[in-house]
């Protein structure tokens, strides 16, 4: 019997295209076969990303491979991977004193060190696999403009130091007297710098993906899952539902990030779709407006923050904007509706860099485009890895909460240790808290709505 989806939550047709999904790619609709395969070993459910990255350490150095399927909904890469910032900013001290109270201060320390190694682990992957995708290493700087906000940053940072478990040895501060002009930034109360990178996520994901098809990945775009069946067949097999017929298989793998509740309803209230939005600013030629060699994180409050990269050709990246419509709930929480704009977000990107960056006063710099995107946001902010409770031989690996450069590519090759091993995920080498568990599955606690209310009740009214 098939597992009851959550129509609500699938992928929609007609996303609107992003500053990297602008031009057709040649694996945009591809099908390695006209007719899918009518068993395999593997299964995996996402072309993100994460799918795509665990199908590489599947095949990575394994002279017998699994025969795996991967199954995309809609246009490869076309989801969260295919429009976000590019960024890959490792959380090196901001969330770490949470996490510490939270989990412990070894395990929030283990996780900053897992974030920190992926700037490293993607470089490698980028170098080792010669994948053209305007790859950046670079310093992050994080700007605070709240002075209350900068105050406590600053103190929790400074218990990290003298607690001695977290390693900080690439963090740097920049207090007030010099957060300006060392940043950039218009009335920085202080900064935070740290190594990070930058890239084209679609181009490394659609270049890995052509490395796997010649290794043997069959891949199916446009091929929706609608379930997969809640019990094994008597050859102990999964059956994957489709619109196009069905797949036996003896593992499954969800990489679905923010529909993940549609196929898995156990994760409804676990892992839900929160729409975002970034931008692309371009200047005209020969414009004058200072070069930016830094990512940035910029944070107005404790609770809005925008993320800026700029591009080497000069143009900027710039998302989040949450100040204009996060305290609407309906037009972003629980929403997948990435076909249409966030109206109230679209005008925020136009003065932009006049409006937060000195030297840019006299700029024309403005938004050449705005899109939207569905992350998957956790409801304890981790995401969700390993195998499913109660379903063995079906694996998860999503709910990267609007965070998944710095996590996915270390992640999908825990994850991939666990199905080519068989190993439990205490073995895998991944920190302990993105294990999934029917504790964290029944938590009680929605830590991420906890910290939303605010915003929707209006007790959170932070001048702007
Ligand atoms: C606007 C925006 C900006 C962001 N900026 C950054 C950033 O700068 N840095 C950063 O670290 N993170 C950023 N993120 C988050 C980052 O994009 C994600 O964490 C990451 O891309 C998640 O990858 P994924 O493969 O898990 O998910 P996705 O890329 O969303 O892939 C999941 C795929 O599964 C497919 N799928 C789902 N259900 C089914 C089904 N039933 N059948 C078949 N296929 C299905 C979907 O169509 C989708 O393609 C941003 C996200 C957005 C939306």
């Amino acid at each position: 019997m098939a597992s009851d989806p959550q129509p609500t939550r699938s992928p929609v047709p007609n996303p609107v295209p992003s500053f990297w999904t602008a031009s057709p790619r040649s694996l945009d609709d591809h099908r390695s076969t006209a007719e899918l395969p009518k068993a395999c070993d593997v299964v995996i459910i996402g072309g993100g990303f994460a799918g795509v990255a665990t199908a590489y350490h599947l095949f990575k150095d394994n002279p017998n491979p699994p025969s795996i399927v991967l199954l995309e909904a809609r246009k490869v890469c076309s989801g969260a991977t295919g429009r976000n910032g590019g960024h890959v900013k490792p959380d090196m001290y901001y969330n770490v004193s949470k996490y510490s109270k939270l989990y412990g201060a070894e395990a929030a320390a283990e996780l900053a060190a897992f974030e920190a190694s992926h700037v490293y682990a993607v470089k490698s992957l980028v170098e080792t696999e010669g994948l053209d995708c305007d790859f950046q290493l670079t310093r992050s700087i994080d700007v605070f403009l709240d002075p209350k906000h900068a105050r406590e940053t600053e103190e929790a940072y400074r218990e990290l130091v003298t607690g001695g478990v977290v390693d900080l040895h690439d963090v740097a501060f920049t207090p007030k007297k010099d957060a300006e002009r060392i940043s950039g930034v218009k009335n920085a109360q202080c900064c935070f710098s740290f190594t990070a990178a930058h890239l084209w996520p679609l181009k490394m994901v659609q270049q890995l993906l052509e490395r796997l098809l010649v290794k043997g990945l069959n891949l199916q775009a446009n091929t929706p899952v609608t379930s997969v069946s809640s019990t094994r067949d008597d050859q102990g097999l999964w059956t994957v539902h489709t619109a196009r017929g069905t797949i036996a298989t003896r593992k499954v793998v969800y990489a679905t990030n923010a529909y993940t509740s549609q196929l898995l309803p156990e994760y409804a209230n676990r892992i839900v779709p929160i729409r975002g939005v970034c931008s692309h600013i371009v200047s005209s030629k020969g414009a004058h407006s200072p070069h930016l060699v830094n990512t940035y994180g910029i944070r107005f409050n404790s609770r809005h923050y925008d993320y800026l990269i700029p591009r080497a050709d000069g143009s900027i990246v710039v998302g989040g904007a949450g100040q204009r419509f996060w305290h609407m709930k309906d037009q972003w929480f629980d929403n997948v509706r990435d076909d249409e704009l966030v109206a109230n977000a679209v005008p925020y990107f136009d003065d932009y860099m006049q409006r937060n960056f000195r030297g840019w006063e006299s700029s024309d710099a403005k938004a050449e485009q705005v899109w939207t995107g569905i992350m998957g946001f956790s409801s304890d902010f981790m995401p969700h890895l390993g195998q499913v409770p109660d379903k063995s031989g079906q694996y998860i690996i999503a709910g990267f909460s609007g965070h998944g450069m710095p996590a996915i590519l270390l992640s999908s090759k825990g994850v991939a240790t666990m199905i080519r091993e068989e190993i439990p995920f205490e073995k895998s080498g991944l920190p302990r808290v993105l294990k999934t568990t029917q504790e964290r599955i029944d938590a009680e606690r929605n830590l991420l709505e906890e910290s939303m209310r605010p915003l929707w009740d209006g007790s959170f009214t932070a001048k702007l």
